[in-house]
């Protein structure tokens, strides 16, 4: 088998799984409570806790653990929209996750919030102008993804956080298929709220993180027993902390070297399958993206028929967002980048994992090409 889905979750590094042993078995405490067991698990929660804060340039106080990205990027937006005085207009774009997009939803439906969705370009990029248009003396928050999750084009944040700055507006970043593959740095970025998530790293699902700078507050998405300074209540997850920290550490100390060697191996991919698949047409900005994505659609096909084709041949991959599958509406992505229904109902998405090799990329080349022609071959809609 060869897995090239890692958008969609990576496997728990050896390390993270070891680092967070411990804090399921014998110092399994809850880290409120006020005993020796719960102070063992508190310690261990306030060290995983300054790791998170260091490997990304925050400080401790600054990181609010979560149970994911959906999570974070629902405080982040909620959070930060509700608790802010400036108004009720928030700035983002028709490419965000399905985490953003339906946030941005409902702070429309019960909140009277007006959403301004700026438009991307063919390669998915917002181009600044447009976004400095968007933004308004009321406008409460801006967010805007670094990456994309379905066609990998890395988006000109440190820019748009620039302007955002420039009119005093907040501005939210979703780093979430970002933060396995580039550089996270609070300080390069210049934003003010980062959405984390485990599971893309190699910490285990159900643990995330919202960076949040010291100067902001958030109305908290979910009430009760207070915990995390009282901006995220339920028992913490100790474990899962720790494992985030330790995979994060690793993730982000691996990112020059493991960058550059997926990137060649991406691009190698690309070329194949350009060259050798009929039609296919490479989606998402041709070098500004993610290292390990290479998406691609194949008019004449369907997306989904390619997918057991390939998964006949020991290939797993997806037809777009992981979140998505099943549905069969076209990606919202690339209809927003101006594609046809049809087109986009024909999209395949691979994301390299750390482990892929040069010799597996081969080997794909030629069962996409196979895979492509025995679908256009059996007469899929066109
Ligand atoms: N944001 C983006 C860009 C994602 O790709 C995902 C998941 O794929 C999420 C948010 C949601 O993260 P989680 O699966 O941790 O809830």
């Amino acid at each position: 088998m060869i897995y090239l889905d890692a958008a969609a979750t990576t496997p728990v590094r050896r390390e993270a799984l070891e680092a967070m042993w411990p804090y399921l078995t014998g110092s399994f405490g809850n880290a409120s409570s006020h005993h020796s067991l719960g102070d063992e698990a508190g310690r261990a929660l306030s060290s995983a806790r300054a790791r998170v804060a260091a490997a990304i340039g925050a400080r401790a106080g600054e990181i609010i653990f979560t149970s994911g990205g959906t999570e974070a990027d629902n405080l982040a937006i909620k959070g930060m929209a509700l608790a802010s005085p400036r108004g009720r207009h928030i700035v983002t774009t028709p490419i965000e996750h399905e985490a953003v997009l339906a946030s941005c939803d409902y702070l429309l439906r019960q909140h009277g919030f007006e959403i301004s969705y700026v438009p991307v370009d063919r390669d998915g990029l917002v181009r600044l102008p447009d976004f400095a248009a968007a933004l308004r003396s009321d406008t409460t928050l801006c967010t805007v993804m670094l990456a994309n999750n379905e066609v990998g084009t890395i988006q000109p944040v440190a820019e748009l956080a620039a302007i955002a700055r420039s009119g005093g507006i907040p501005f939210h970043t979703d780093a979430v298929q970002a933060c396995g593959s580039l550089s996270l740095q609070v300080g390069e970025l210049g934003v003010d709220a980062i959405s984390l998530s485990g599971h893309k790293f190699g910490a285990p699902k159900g643990v995330g993180a919202l960076f949040l700078r010291s100067r902001f507050t958030v109305e908290p998405v979910l009430h009760g027993g207070g915990q995390e300074r009282g901006r995220r209540s339920g028992t913490e997850n100790v474990a899962g902390a720790v494992a985030m920290a330790t995979a994060l550490e690793m993730s982000q100390g691996e990112v020059q070297g493991k960058a550059e060697r997926l990137a060649a191996l991406r691009d190698q991919l690309i070329e194949g399958v350009l060259a050798n698949a009929r039609g296919a047409i490479l989606t998402g900005h041709a070098t500004q993206r993610l290292p390990n994505n290479a998406s691609f659609c194949f008019p004449g096909t369907s997306g989904e028929a390619v997918l057991l084709q390939l998964e006949e041949r020991g290939i797993l991959c997806s037809s777009g967002s992981a979140c998505a599958a099943g549905s069969d509406e076209p990606s919202h992505v690339l209809l927003a980048m101006g594609y046809s229904r049809e087109v986009a109902q024909t999209a395949v998405r691979f994301t390299l994992t750390d482990d892929t090799t040069k010799e597996q990329i081969q080997e794909v080349v030629l069962s996409v090409a196979e895979a492509v022609a025995a679908v256009g071959a059996l007469g899929q809609p066109r």
